[in-house]
């Protein structure tokens, strides 16, 4: 029986089923996804494996490669199993507890250093690591292991509450449609056009936190995008190794919205596959780098190119729609920077500023309407006001507070005249 993946819980009821030979056979390509194993599951990846796709492929892990490469019997192969989801678990708990936020691996972002570990989540840690010494591993505890390390099931209870934003008036208050939640900050891109002026280092949000704060909204307050000063295909935690194909399965699996994508392409080759599992769960806005220069009508092209190709990677009925190119920014003959071909102007402040510099005219300004007086909560766990002076048409920013120091209550969001309290659900006018 061939099922079709539409939340959460039907990856748990996968699960229980992953010794049962008629669902590994017909739905193998989402237990790989979701990276839940059993004997079968291995044996089974075994002799498919030439026919799978790549992207697919990418997410066995080269532990359980190498076991089909042994001589192993069911038993031996379910306790290396067992060990495989324990030492991971451990890997991940040890990490997040001596967590450098934001992540990075670039020795340029100051790291400052956070345990984001419940008791909980200590407590499991500690159990962990006696089991790892004995050399034994029971069922439960390996199932325990499994869901404190698996990227789609992961128990967000082992990770710190951020309970208090829950009560946070504007995040709440359904007038408020524009929350970004930036899952990196900094951007290699370079393009002349960006109203952050985004450069490196790049830094990210640490996956639980990231998966922690979408739990936090309903379907009227949710995030509206993922990114702000960054091109979210750079998302990377490398404590539980997600990408941003990881956030994005697990936020439309949630069912609270179907985050839009805009990037501008694959920039190392870990990306594509990255953006093949984004492609399985919402449509890929390709919108193209602006650098003046002939070397960007190349790179252009390239990035195309190679969008176009991992989509034919993806099995058609996986593939929610072919990647849509948004904008074309460059004239291929004369390789000259053409116009901005967007829409109404919408996006205020810096973007005022990149088109001066840039000497557009009126119906050439454009830009994205994200985080129009809106809030921000970018990677390194900050909240920022964004509202647009109407007199100067710049943006105005105000830091309010991070989701790593409870204490910092007061917001005050100037557009809408009004201060709101974290922790007191009330408002107070200015
Ligand atoms: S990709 Fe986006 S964030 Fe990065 S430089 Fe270009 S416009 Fe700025």
């Amino acid at each position: 029986m061939s099922i079709q993946i539409n939340n959460l819980n039907q990856i748990k009821w996968l699960y229980k089923f992953r010794n049962n030979i008629e669902l590994v056979k017909e739905n193998l390509y989402d237990f790989l996804i979701y990276n839940i194993y059993s004997p079968l599951i291995l044996r089974e990846w075994n002799r498919r494996k030439n026919k799978i796709p790549n992207y697919i492929n990418a997410q066995v892990p080269s532990f359980f490669k190498s076991l089909m490469e042994q001589t192993l019997s069911n038993e031996q192969l379910q306790e290396k199993i067992h060990f495989f989801w324990i030492n991971k678990a451990i890997q991940v708990l040890s990490g997040y507890q001596a967590c450098s936020i934001p992540l990075s691996e670039d020795n340029r972002v100051e790291k400052i250093t956070y345990n984001l570990l419940s008791p909980k989540g200590r407590n499991w840690l500690y159990r962990f690591k006696h089991f790892q010494e004995q050399g034994q591993v029971p069922i439960n505890t390996g199932h325990e292991a499994f869901y404190a390390a698996n990227k789609f099931l992961l128990d967000l209870d082992l990770f710190i509450s951020l309970g208090y934003l829950r009560n946070c008036s504007l995040l709440n208050n359904a007038q408020q449609s524009n929350l970004t939640i930036s899952m990196s900050s900094g951007c290699y891109n370079g393009c002349c056009h960006c109203g952050y002026e985004a450069k490196g280092p790049v830094s990210h949000m640490p996956y639980p936190i990231l998966l922690k704060l979408y739990f936090l909204f309903d379907k009227q307050t949710h995030p509206a995008y993922l990114y702000a000063d960054s091109d979210p295909i750079s998302y990377r935690d490398p404590i539980i190794g997600a990408d941003c194909g990881d956030v994005i399965h697990y936020v439309s699996l949630k069912g609270q919205f179907m985050p839009s994508f805009i990037t501008k392409g694959p920039l190392k080759k870990e990306n594509n596959t990255a953006l093949a599992k984004v492609m399985e769960k919402t449509p890929v806005l390709l919108s193209l780098i602006d650098l003046p220069g002939e070397r960007d009508v190349e790179q252009n092209k390239r990035r195309i190119e190679e969008v176009f190709d991992i989509a034919k990677d993806i099995p058609k009925e996986r593939l929610l729609q072919m990647p849509i190119v948004r904008r074309y920014s460059f004239d291929e003959l004369s390789k000259k920077e053409k116009t901005f071909q967007q829409g109404v102007p919408s996006f205020c402040g810096r973007w005022v500023d990149t088109w001066t510099k840039l000497k557009l005219s009126d119906n050439q300004k454009g830009g994205n309407n994200f985080a129009d007086n809106g809030v921000i909560i970018k990677s390194s766990g900050e909240i920022y006001g964004v509202s647009q002076n109407l007199i100067t048409h710049r943006f105005e920013w105000q830091k309010l507070g991070n989701i790593f120091s409870v204490h910092s209550q007061k917001l005050k969001i100037s557009h809408f005249n009004k201060y709101i309290s974290l922790k007191m659900a009330s408002w107070q006018y200015d």
